[in-house]
């Protein structure tokens, strides 16, 4: 019955974010926001993460990605958002200069490399974390620390990668997502989006909200990608992870609706996710 019930479904005036501008501000006051994602092949995840992240507000974007896709990324990225390459050994001591304050890693890098260290390094510091598509691959096999870890952290499954990431069938899970998702909210302390047609916010005290927008036009590759920088993006401007993850969650979808108000769902690209972005944050 709670589940039926209105005040459960997120609704803006519920929401921490936009916030309006000090006059008296900077850049550094709207998060610094590194985004780590994209690899040969899939260089357009890293560059919708980054322009999810830009396009909600970030007031700087840094951008890492392998030396593979420098060349690609810079050229369709956006001018303003820092790209830098690294390996598989950055630190959270790299991270942390320029006043970084949210990080995001997974969007497309794959699954060959080995991201444990870097993984183990987020998790053993102090920066939040947003943790996406291949990077919940990845933290599978750091899921130890996860559990030792005392920086905010938010997970953005679909239901295969929760699946995954748990070790249950995924008809399981699409039986009891609740039951899933506030479970592994409150056992690993870490905010959990469970996504799909009704995007599930969990919280680590067992809160759960349910997405009020979006639409199938955004069953799209790369939807994904955008929605991950967006929460890193939002989380950077002073939201706390579980503010940052409703909020994100909310105006994707409500981004995705604007534009199939106009156009209609089946010509929506995750690309039109970021364009619309504008008009609903304005
Ligand atoms: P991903 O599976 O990582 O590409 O993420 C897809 C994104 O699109 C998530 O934010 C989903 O909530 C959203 N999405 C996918 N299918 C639908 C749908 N049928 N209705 C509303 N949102 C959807
Ligand atoms: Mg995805």
């Amino acid at each position: 019955n709670s589940i039926s019930n209105e005040k459960y479904y997120i609704q803006e005036k519920n929401l921490k974010f936009p916030q309006k501008r000090k006059k008296n501000s900077h850049k550094y006051d709207y998060g610094s926001v590194v985004v780590i994602a994209g690899s040969k092949g899939m260089s357009g995840a890293g560059i919708l993460s980054l322009n999810g992240a830009l396009k909600s507000g970030s007031g700087l974007v840094t951008c890492y990605v392998p030396q593979e896709i420098y060349i690609p990324v810079v050229s369709r990225a956006p001018v303003e958002v820092l790209i830098k390459t690294y390996d598989c050994n950055i630190t959270e001591d790299d991270i942390k200069s320029d006043k970084k304050k949210v990080v995001l890693i997974g969007p497309g890098i794959g699954r060959g490399k080995n991201y444990s260290l870097i993984l183990e390094h987020l998790l053993e510091g102090s920066l939040p974390v947003v943790i996406d598509a291949d990077g919940l691959f990845h933290l599978a096999k750091v899921i130890d620390y996860l559990k030792e870890s005392k920086t905010p952290v938010v997970i953005t499954p679909h239901f295969g990668e929760l699946s995954k990431l748990i070790d249950v069938p995924c008809e399981e899970i699409i039986n009891d997502p609740i039951g899933y998702g506030q479970k592994f909210a409150i056992e690993y302390q870490v905010v959990v989006v469970l996504k799909g047609f009704r995007t599930m916010i969990f919280g680590t005290n067992g809160e759960i909200w349910f997405n009020s927008t979006g639409n199938p036009g955004m069953a799209t590759g790369g939807s994904g990608d955008v929605l991950a920088g967006m929460i890193a993006g939002i989380a950077g401007q002073n939201v706390d992870l579980f503010e940052a993850a409703k909020a994100g969650v909310y105006y994707h979808g409500k981004s995705g609706d604007y534009y199939a108000s106009h156009f209609g769902q089946s010509t929506l690209t995750a690309h039109n996710i970021i364009d619309s972005l504008k008009y609903v944050l304005k």
